[in-house]
């Protein structure tokens, strides 16, 4: 007998989590099954992120549902509503720092600035001479501004927010399948099961796509397109005895890396030169970046970094939007149930708590109730409209 289930969500890590979350605490006693292949996650994006949340995004949507996002994990137990053994996610909110080095830089921060505090983010653009007072081991001879959160950004624990989802939604009456799938079934304008590589087949009310650098995979098992693709990162954890600053912000700078303190060493990345989709499969870390790209750059800017020492450095990969860098999240047109969590580009873990209420308003009412994420749709994809996210680290 063919078993039968409310939602079907395909992926279980952050957003397969928080849509299971969100949907079984919205509406208690839905049948909610989430089907993961890799319960280890050990190659989710999820687990193998950066971490950190900020408000300092030039689309407000993205703003609102990063401040959202921050209120969720600043207050991880009360807001899950269950006490799941994790007391919070240690968030440390040191800021991120955006560096410019343009002449026209300045007024660029200026204008974002404005726009987040509208959005009630906290967001101030400092001069050089501001920068250096604050952080006194950086060198800004080549910067003209910066733009730098005192509050609502800063870095957590991502697995506690995983593992809090899920434990949470397991409360609530939601199921994890161990499990791939590996096709969806179609019948006029509707998704009407899931098949799984064990053999089983699934009948579901709705599916929601949540399967990150695989989301595409799944719509090509509709015959769909979907232009999202992983991207690689390679990230280094370092040793630097000259520059312990625990204090120190996350740093965006200009010159092509990021980095923020992790413990006493820190945690530093650049982009590629030649960013281009990979195989989902290739983890094989990019270890020369850090000598050819990086150690130059980290050393112009902070004379702290003479002597560093790579710990260990670990490859995720982005779910990249190649239209514009934004999430694609809502029904996907044609089909009446079928619904996507997709394209995050590398700011997903902390829009989870948005993304996963705002998915379970719109399959259980038909409309978002508390935050528009309309502009996010899927229609964008078929006119080939940008809704460009500007500040993509
Ligand atoms: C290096 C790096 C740094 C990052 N830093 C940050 C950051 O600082 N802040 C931030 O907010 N975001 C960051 N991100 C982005 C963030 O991690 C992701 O956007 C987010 O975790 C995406 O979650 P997800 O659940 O959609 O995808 P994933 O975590 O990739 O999970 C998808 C899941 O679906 C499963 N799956 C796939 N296909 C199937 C199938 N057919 N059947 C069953 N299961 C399937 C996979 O096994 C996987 O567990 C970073 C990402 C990377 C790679």
């Amino acid at each position: 007998m063919t078993e039968s289930w409310d939602v079907v969500i395909v992926g279980g890590a952050v957003m397969g989590a928080s849509s299971a979350y969100w949907l079984t605490r919205l509406s208690p006693g839905l049948r909610v099954l989430v089907v993961e292949m890799d319960p280890t996650y050990a190659r989710s994006a999820t687990a193998l992120s950066v971490a950190s949340v900020r408000q300092q995004f030039s689309n407000p949507v993205n703003v609102a549902v990063s401040r959202f996002g921050v209120a969720f994990i600043r207050d991880f137990q009360q807001a899950l509503g269950h006490d799941v053994g994790i007391a919070s996610l240690g968030l440390k909110e040191n800021g991120y720092l955006f560096l410019t080095g343009d002449a026209s830089g300045r007024a660029r921060l200026e204008r974002l600035a404005a726009m987040q505090r509208d959005e009630g983010a906290a967001t101030e653009v400092l001069t050089p001479e501001q920068i250096t007072a604050r952080f006194p081991w950086l060198s800004v001879e080549d910067v003209t501004a910066g733009a730098f959160g005192p509050r609502d950004e800063g870095w957590f624990d991502n697995m506690g927010l995983l593992n809090g989802f899920r434990a949470a939604a397991r409360a609530q009456g939601a199921e994890f399948l161990k499990d791939r799938v590996t096709g969806l079934e179609k019948q006029a304008g509707r998704v009407t099961g899931v098949t799984l590589a064990s053999g089983r087949r699934v009948s579901a009310g709705a599916v929601i796509n949540a399967a990150g650098t695989r989301g595409a995979e799944v719509m090509r098992m509709l015959g769909e397109h979907l232009p999202v693709e992983p991207r690689k990162r390679t990230v280094f954890l370092i040793d630097a005895p000259n520059a312990r600053h625990p204090d120190g912000p996350l740093l965006i700078d200009h010159t092509g890396f990021y980095m923020r303190p992790e413990h006493g060493q820190w945690i530093i990345a650049t982009v590629p030169n030649d960013d281009a989709a990979v195989d989902p499969e290739d983890f094989t870390p990019d270890a020369d970046q850090f000598d050819e790209i990086i150690w130059p750059l980290v050393y112009a800017r902070a004379p702290g970094f003479d002597a560093v020492k790579v710990q260990r450095y670990w490859v995720g990969h982005y779910d990249y939007n190649t239209l514009d860098q934004n999430a694609v999240v809502g029904r996907w047109p044609g089909f009446e149930n079928l619904y996507l969590l997709n394209g995050f580009s590398g700011h997903g873990l902390q829009q989870s708590p948005a993304m996963g209420r705002g998915i379970a308003e719109l399959i259980l009412h038909g409309a978002y109730q508390s935050l528009d994420l309309g502009a996010l749709g899927a229609e964008r994809l078929m006119t080939n409209t940008p809704f460009l996210e500007e500040a993509i680290v």
